[in-house]
């Protein structure tokens, strides 16, 4: 018998206690039967990675889910989820985070969001290089958007079963975010994140220093 999806979420929180890590229940291509129910055992964070899957589903579930954006997010997308979404895991470019301020600043709110560090090798992996965050943060004037509230870094190892190598990726990041955090950050309390680890490699990056986990399959089975 498989787990339930109750019980997994269970087992991972107990993991993630000593952490003070939370978790994202990474809920794409799933059903909301399933979405709810996690909801009803006590999820309240998901992540999707598709706007048009996200806006489905945030219409027809409960209005106290917290929804995050975890994948590549187009500019030209950022408009519909603007009204509700809670935090958008995955910025990757300047442009990226002035249109996220814009669509927020129409919406009259405040949109969290994470930067995203190129850590792995491979090159499907989306993300800034490092010259190229620390050349955006040096340059742009992101301190004057006020629709949009910098939270942290967010990454995505290398999907390989080499743990040396996956552990070197997190380290890395764990290292931008405290150079971020030293260099830019270091007055303002909200930059506080370390998005990093999945199914496959959570307890690493927990043992890494990551404040939030995205997890998927462990939860709610295979994707196929
Ligand atoms: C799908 C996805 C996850 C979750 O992956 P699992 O291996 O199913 O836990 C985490 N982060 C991102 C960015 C994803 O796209």
């Amino acid at each position: 018998m498989p787990h339930s999806i109750c019980d997994s979420i269970h087992s991972i929180q107990d993991e993630l206690a000593p952490y003070n890590a939370r978790l994202v229940a990474v809920s794409k291509t799933k059903p909301s039967s399933l979405l709810m129910e996690a909801y009803d055992c006590g999820q309240r964070i998901f992540g999707e990675n598709r706007v048009q899957e996200l806006v489905e589903k945030a219409q027809t579930l409960p209005k106290d889910i917290e929804w995050h954006f975890i994948g590549h997010l187009q500019r030209n997308k950022v408009k519909y989820i603007a009204p509700f979404v809670d935090l958008i895991h995955a910025v990757d470019s300047w442009k990226l985070l002035q249109e996220i301020d814009k669509r927020a600043g129409a919406n009259d709110r405040i949109i969290k969001v994470l930067l995203q560090f190129k850590i792995a090798q491979e090159d499907s992996k989306y993300g800034m290089a490092d010259e190229e965050m620390y050349r955006f943060l040096e340059q742009e004037n992101w301190q004057e958007l006020s629709h949009v509230q910098i939270c942290g870094v967010m990454g995505m190892a290398t999907f390989t079963d080499n743990q040396d190598q996956v552990q070197s990726e997190f380290e890395k990041l764990h290292g931008h975010y405290q150079r971020l955090k030293s260099n830019h950050f270091a007055e303002n309390e909200d930059f506080k994140e370390i998005s990093m680890g999945m199914s496959g490699d959570y307890q690493l990056a927990l043992k890494t220093g990551s404040t939030m986990v995205r997890i998927g399959s462990s939860i709610f089975g295979a994707r196929y």
